[in-house]
């Protein structure tokens, strides 16, 4: 399996070398150059499987220049018990009519550990085959989730080094000490006076600085990235569809080629643009829900193919989804356009220069036969999470409630009865004090006041990793002016 660049067709990569690269010199996504299929046996065969094994089978047809026992060695210790609080990695709960895809047993307690718990393990092995002997250096910007993800997936990763920089007043509490108390040999913290666009834009000129690039190539380190438009991070992504329509074929919800539907969470389109890649491979998926919050660029996008991001830009409590420029996009834009990578060149260079384009009635028609497209606002997202908890005694977080709504909206206008799985990408008690007042109660106190009242309130179990925070030690308090950034990666290396 060779890989392209969604703004040149040309190219042809292996799967480490995209790994490594992360995104391609002109600009644009990595993609393979076909799809490979899933036959309705094989499918069959995937359901008496366990997650990490039905993972193996899925990822080999993409790393095909990985040994299926590298594949296999990756994945047992990226999704083994130690990090995983379910055996079952993504089980599936049924919630009313809908089942929810749940993608936050690990570590941080988000979806973006199924990714991250791999990505760092592929990507060394990819370092290897690519850049022998080298060490590689990880920079990620954060306005929050990321970059505890990116610690935990890169901690004692050997032959790593990972560097998360943060706004110091732009992230969560709680956020913030997930980040500060990281444990870990290569790891790396730092806040940052400014915003996360100032961290954000610091990070992308330090990582095409042809001063630092020499500087670290004389330590022999090189730059890699963990961010999402990563073809290592979408590729694990793909896994949990077919882990989730196996578990429905194994509680005998469907029988093997049933059509369901799938719903997510959206912010970079990068889990969407997975059950897209799933359906391409055949996995029976009939229509995809594409759920935004008020920050609904893509909402309009789909129902008219005008995508303008000269919009207001609002604070929402689903603040994982509150982003204006989805980067994965552009690789369905790639993909349903024929992959013309001129017309998605042209397309991308408009969106720059003008925070606006529109794409041609064709494309937009294909968007729509695959997509739907709906939002909601924070006070619908509470109404969700309250309903949900009386009517099902199921407490969801304010993402998964915001493709629940956008899920039952599509239900009652389409009349499509197909099962629906809902992507579940945060657990609710690492938002506890938007889910507190969503469920009527005084969000009052700190972080584990707040944690301990949900506990009381909803008799649920609070998860054994944000518990731990609270006696765990501060490790990283520096804060520092973004110009000295570079200064601060510099030096990591210079003590080794
Ligand atoms: C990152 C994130 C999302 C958005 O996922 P994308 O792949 O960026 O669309 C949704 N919910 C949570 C909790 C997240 O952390």
């Amino acid at each position: 399996m060779l890989y392209c660049s969604t703004r040149n067709h040309a190219l042809s990569l292996s799967a480490a070398e995209a790994i490594v690269q992360g995104i391609s010199e002109e600009g644009g996504l990595f993609v393979p150059q076909s799809f490979p299929e899933i036959s309705s046996e094989e499918l069959k065969s995937l359901a008496e499987k366990s997650y990490t094994e039905r993972a193996v089978v899925v990822l080999s047809k993409f790393l095909t220049d990985f040994t299926q026992e590298e594949i296999k060695e990756c994945v047992e210790k990226a999704y083994s018990a130690q990090k995983f609080s379910s055996s079952r990695i993504a089980p599936v709960a049924p919630v009313g009519e809908r089942y929810l895809l749940e993608l936050w047993h690990g570590p941080t307690c988000a979806f973006k550990d199924m990714a991250l718990q791999l990505l760092p393990l592929i990507l060394k092995k990819s370092a290897e085959k690519v850049l022998p002997n080298k060490q590689v250096a990880i920079l990620v910007a954060t306005s929050g989730d990321t970059g505890k993800a990116a610690l935990e997936g890169f901690r004692d990763v050997s032959g790593t080094q990972v560097f998360v920089f943060y706004p110091a007043d732009g992230v969560s509490s709680m956020q913030k000490l997930q980040m500060v108390t990281q444990r870990g040999k290569n790891v790396h913290v730092c806040a940052i006076h400014g915003n996360f666009d100032d961290a954000q834009r610091e990070v992308k000129s330090i990582f095409t600085s042809r001063k630092v690039i020499e500087d670290l190539s004389a330590r022999n380190v090189v730059f890699s990235s963990a961010n999402s438009i990563n073809w290592g991070r979408l590729a694990p992504q793909i896994v949990y569809y077919f882990s989730a329509y196996c578990d429905l074929l194994q509680a005998g919800a469907i029988q093997n080629g049933d059509p369901i539907n799938v719903a997510v969470p959206t912010g970079n389109f990068g889990n969407i643009l997975a059950a897209y890649y799933a359906k391409k491979m055949h996995l029976p998926i009939q229509k995809l829900i594409c759920a935004s919050n008020s920050n609904n660029v893509l909402t309009e996008f789909i129902q008219t193919g005008k995508y303008n991001r000269n919009r207001p830009f609002y604070a929402t409590i689903s603040p994982s989804m509150d982003i204006l420029i989805s980067s994965n996009l552009e690789r369905l834009l790639y993909d349903l356009s024929g992959r013309d990578d001129a017309y998605i060149a042209g397309l991308y260079q408009q969106l720059e220069r003008d925070g606006i384009c529109s794409v041609d009635d064709r494309l937009r028609a294909k968007i729509q036969d695959e997509f739907y497209g709906g939002y909601c606002d924070d006070e619908q997202t509470k109404r969700v999470i309250k309903e949900v908890f009386e009517k099902e005694h199921y407490l969801c977080d304010t993402h998964t409630a915001v493709a629940i709504h956008v899920c039952d909206q599509y239900r009652r206008e389409t009349k499509d009865s197909a099962p629906c799985v809902v992507a579940s990408t945060a657990n609710a008690y690492k938002f506890p004090s938007s889910v507190l007042s969503a469920l009527g109660e005084e969000p009052e106190g700190g972080d584990f006041e707040q944690i301990e009242r949900l506990a009381r309130h909803t008799k649920t179990v609070p998860p054994a990793p944000l518990l731990a925070l609270k006696d765990s030690q501060v490790r990283f308090s520096q804060v520092i002016d973004r110009e000295h950034m570079k200064e601060y990666i510099l030096q990591s290396f210079a003590e080794e």
